[in-house]
């Protein structure tokens, strides 16, 4: 893909899921990439695995830990161009479940998560001259189901950040998306498993059921839109959510 090669990009909950594909395609396409990751020595070891840059520790609750990010990549590898705010943790369950300790855990991670990311990464992306970020939010970023509410909330309001931030950094030459990927197999999908009954397997046969194209997505489906989303090929693609659903949405 144009735009891609030499650049330097950072990927956070990159060792694991949907991030650790977008690293792969990434390093595939020539960028050097930086995973940061809660999981430093996961992170390192996926690093050293896909021939990336770096595998750092971060939690992007912290904003020190998130500057930090940013600032290794400024310093060793000379700037940023491009960032696919990933991090993400689950959560299914009733409202009157919630208690303040999970509903700021959820929001800090989904929505306060990327947020500092997108803040850390705006002043060196502009220093740069331009550069992209995707920002993963969810199905459950433009529609809803019953059980997801917190999460809903939060992958709702990475939209709004994409949104707001492409009006905000276009005069940068920063082009910021959303993306809202279906049911993807990854180590997070069985937490979502719970909300749908039955057991795991029933639970994916049902979000099985539910995707007009007859499968689940892979995380190499998600990464190839975040890639194109990143490179030149999307140049006049900003604030857009792309809906990676095997046709959820249609009707
Ligand atoms: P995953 O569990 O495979 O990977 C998530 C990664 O994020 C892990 O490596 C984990 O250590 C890391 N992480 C968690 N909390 C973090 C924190 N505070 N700071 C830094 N890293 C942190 O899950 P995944 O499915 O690849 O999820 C990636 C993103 O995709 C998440 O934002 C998730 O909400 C979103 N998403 C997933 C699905 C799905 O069905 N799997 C669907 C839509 C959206």
């Amino acid at each position: 893909m144009r735009g891609l090669a030499d650049r330097v990009a950072l990927v956070t909950g990159g060792a694991s899921g949907i991030g650790r594909a977008t690293a792969a395609r990434l390093v595939e396409e020539g960028s050097r990439v930086v995973i940061a990751d809660l999981d430093g020595r996961a992170a390192a070891s996926v690093a050293r695995e896909l021939g990336a840059e770096a595998g750092l520790a971060c939690d992007v609750t912290d904003t020190a830990q998130v500057d930090a990010a940013v600032a290794h990549c400024s310093r060793e590898l000379g700037g940023l161009d491009l960032v696919h705010a990933n991090a993400g943790a689950p959560f299914t369950g009733a409202i009157t479940e919630v208690d303040d300790e999970t509903l700021d855990r959820v929001l800090d991670v989904n929505l306060k998560g990327a947020f500092k990311t997108c803040r850390a990464a705006a002043g060196a992306l502009r220093a740069r001259g331009g550069g992209a970020m995707a920002l993963t939010s969810s199905l459950q970023g433009v529609m809803a189901r019953p059980g997801f509410t917190p999460y809903t909330a939060a992958k709702h309001g990475v939209v709004g950040l994409a949104r707001g931030l492409a009006l905000e950094l276009a005069d940068d030459g920063v082009r910021v998306n959303a993306l809202a990927p279906a049911p993807t197999e990854t180590p997070m999908l069985p937490a979502f498993a719970g909300a749908m009954g039955g057991d795991v397997d029933e639970a994916y046969e049902r979000f099985r059921a539910g995707i007009p194209l007859g499968r689940l997505a892979a995380p190499r489906d998600i990464a190839d839109a975040v890639c194109w989303l990143l490179s030149e090929e999307a140049a006049m693609v900003t604030g857009h959510v792309l809906v990676v659903d095997g046709g959820i949405t249609v009707g």
